[in-house]
């Protein structure tokens, strides 16, 4: 029987769902089977009423034997439980030969007493002339047998079905504990479009080549391209990453697979591996098919720094990644999978052949988030009051998700007021209620602290258009991501490996950038440059104590590195010792100082010469919240100054 017969959509068990017995392997099924045992075990007491109670109570021995000596006993029928007597009153009526059945018999015609071990007994019936005859208990012994051996496997085997199943192994036992808890939505199933993803619009487009690919492969393999088969979305929690792959399902209108890392991860060595496995070996039958991986990080985390020694993850993503390389991509299988992590994921992961398509999903700029509010108060009956504009104005650094909580607790707080529309003043409660939420994980910033922002980060750029040699700006931002303010972004023209003075020094003048645009309009210094000058500091101190570029000590190395072994590399910095005397140390913390207080003075004066530019970037930085490259060279060709 194959499950695609069985149409829509099944549920293996995933997390929150009632778990549905697989009909290829359960046969008759487990339920059937727990209904016998009852009806068994009540007609088995239904039996043992009928044989033991419904017939004459027990007299006394001393009183049975006397009815013997008496003469009024004529037969005797010993069996292990009872003696029967059987009188000589209306014989032709005794029913000897189904001595059993004493129900049917007169209550008068016998009588039952409990055995004693009472050898005089048999010495008593020999001397009375007493017929008597002993009677195995065949009738019973079914049950004895039922009760003995078959009545304990069974409430053993119940009971291992039991912990079985809520240890995570599906419901064929042993047989399938490795079988995956995936849940499968089949073709057609998925309702989500990407219509229904907003403000990540470069996360959309590359998913929509994905899509592209699953409608029609061949003409990607025609032409002899490679798609991914692996694609990562990268990104803070609640940006819209499991939304997303299931647009991606939805637009394609293939099955999809969903599971989370946390899945994987069991009790047992080796159950992990064995989930992945059965996955991968569904996915290929169903292909064309999507399986998507959420929270990647709790199986993907790398193998180093790892003193616990997770055997079971290790194995786990060990089976990942052998799966990963052994599917070919144009059978129309991809991996998607999400993570809010990318920092803790095993190198491996990352290698081409996997995860080497990596979607940043980051938190929504002003539009974006305008258009995630439109799109969740679609059904929300809004009055007239309400600028959905104004909303997004005052949720710099929300992600989707929270958006979509605000216009719920402001249709909420309507509905407590007894209203039947949602106002605006809804709307700025909601915000103020979510906000106090997300104040643990991310800056929720005010007015001024905005406009700060906004310069500090126009000044890195500002500064970073004019350091030759510099690389180019390719985004802005004034986001709050967790507790980064704003940040701006370099991409590197080409690989460099090693990198000259001026350009470390340029480096340095980047970094003091941010502060001193800064202190030219709020005329003081703030907090908010800490990592900044930490950077600024360690590239100084880099440069006299590492690279010999200093007055006193040229090309000396005042440190030196201990061997660090391969592959840790990465992971770790190399551990440095420092071999230098007490009054060395005084002139490196002098040089430091120098050094950076002649690149403030140049990069100030850089600056002060520029301000209109700065003004400029910073009001558009305020009114859009990120700049791309483009956005930023148009801002900087108008000006006389900029250069570029
Ligand atoms: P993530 O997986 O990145 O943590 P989710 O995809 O689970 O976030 O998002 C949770 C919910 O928040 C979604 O179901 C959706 O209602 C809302 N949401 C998040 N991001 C967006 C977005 N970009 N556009 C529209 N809705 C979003
Ligand atoms: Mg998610
Ligand atoms: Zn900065």
């Amino acid at each position: 029987m194959n499950n695609d017969k069985q149409g829509g959509f099944f549920n293996f068990g995933g997390p929150g769902g009632p778990k549905l017995p697989d009909p290829k392997k359960m046969g008759g099924g487990w339920k059937f089977s727990v209904v016998y045992v009852i009806v068994l075990f009540f007609g088995i007491g239904l039996f043992n009423y009928i044989f033991t109670n419904n017939v004459n109570p027990p007299i006394p021995y001393s009183e049975f034997k006397q009815k013997i000596e008496s003469g009024e006993i004529i037969r005797v029928e010993m069996n292990d439980s009872f003696f029967i007597g059987y009188t000589n009153k209306n014989p032709a009526q005794n029913i000897f030969k189904i001595p059993q059945n004493l129900r049917y018999t007169s209550p008068g015609n016998y009588y039952r007493a409990v055995p004693l071990n009472d050898p005089a007994l048999i010495a008593l019936l020999d001397a009375k002339k007493v017929e008597y005859f002993a009677v195995s208990r065949e009738g019973n012994a079914i049950f004895g047998f039922f009760f003995t051996w078959i009545l304990p496997i069974l409430f053993f085997f119940m009971i291992w079905r039991f912990v079985m199943k809520r240890m995570g192994g599906a419901m064929g036992g042993v047989l399938s504990i490795g079988q995956n808890r995936a849940v499968i939505v089949a073709e057609g199933d998925v309702k989500t479009r990407f219509a229904d993803v907003a403000g990540v619009d470069e996360a959309k487009d590359e998913l929509v080549e994905v899509v592209d690919f699953l409608k029609s492969p061949k003409k990607y393999t025609e032409i002899g391209g490679k798609i991914p088969k692996g694609v990562l979305l990268v990104g803070p929690p609640g940006t819209g990453k499991t939304l997303l792959a299931r647009a991606v399902a939805g637009e394609a209108g293939v099955c999809f697979f969903r599971m989370s890392g946390a899945d994987f991860v069991e009790m047992f060595v080796g159950v992990g591996a064995a989930r992945v496995r059965d996955l991968f070996k569904q996915a290929r039958e169903k292909a064309p098919c999507i399986i998507f991986i959420d929270e990647l990080d709790a199986i993907g985390k790398s193998r180093f720094n790892n003193f616990s020694g997770n055997d079971e993850r290790e194995q786990t993503l060990n089976q990942l990644l052998v799966e990963m390389d052994g599917f070919d991509a144009s059978s129309g299988l991809i991996i998607l999978a999400a993570t809010n992590r990318p920092d803790v994921l095993d190198a491996a992961l990352l290698r081409p052949g996997r995860f080497d398509r990596q979607v940043l999903v980051d938190r929504p700029d002003l539009s974006g988030r305008e258009a995630i509010l439109k799109i969740h108060s679609k059904d929300v009956k809004l009055d007239a009051s309400v600028d959905l504009e104004l909303v997004a104005r005052g949720t710099s650094g929300f992600a989707g998700a929270d958006l979509a909580n605000i216009v719920n607790e402001a249709a909420l707080l309507a509905v407590r007021a007894g209203r039947r529309l949602v106002s605006q003043p809804d709307f700025n409660e909601a915000i103020e209620k979510v906000a106090i939420g997300l104040q643990k994980k991310t800056r929720v910033l005010k007015p001024e602290e905005r406009r700060l922002t906004a310069y500090h980060e126009a000044g890195h750029a500002l500064v970073t258009a004019n350091t030759p040699n510099a690389d180019p700006v390719t985004k802005i931002s004034i986001i709050p991501r967790g507790f980064a303010l704003g940040y701006t972004r370099q991409m590197p023209l080409e690989d460099r490996y090693t990198i000259t003075q001026s350009d470390l020094l340029g480096q340095i003048d980047i970094l003091l950038g941010g502060r001193i645009a800064e202190e030219m309009i709020s005329g003081e210094y703030s907090t908010g440059a800490a990592n900044d000058l930490t950077r600024a500091t360690d590239i100084a101190r880099k440069m006299i104590t590492d690279y010999g570029m200093s007055e006193r000590f040229r090309n000396v190395a005042l440190t030196s590195r201990s061997a660090g072994s391969l592959g840790t590399e990465d992971h770790h910095e190399p551990m440095f010792q420092r071999e230098y005397a007490e009054s060395t140390q005084q002139y490196v913390d002098e040089e430091i100082a120098r050094i950076v207080e002649s690149r403030f003075a140049k990069t100030k004066n850089t600056l002060d010469n520029l301000r209109e530019t700065l003004d400029r970037v910073a009001a558009a930085l305020l009114e859009k919240e990120t700049l791309d490259e483009k956005e930023f060279k148009a801002l900087l060709q108008t000006s006389a100054l900029g250069q570029c």
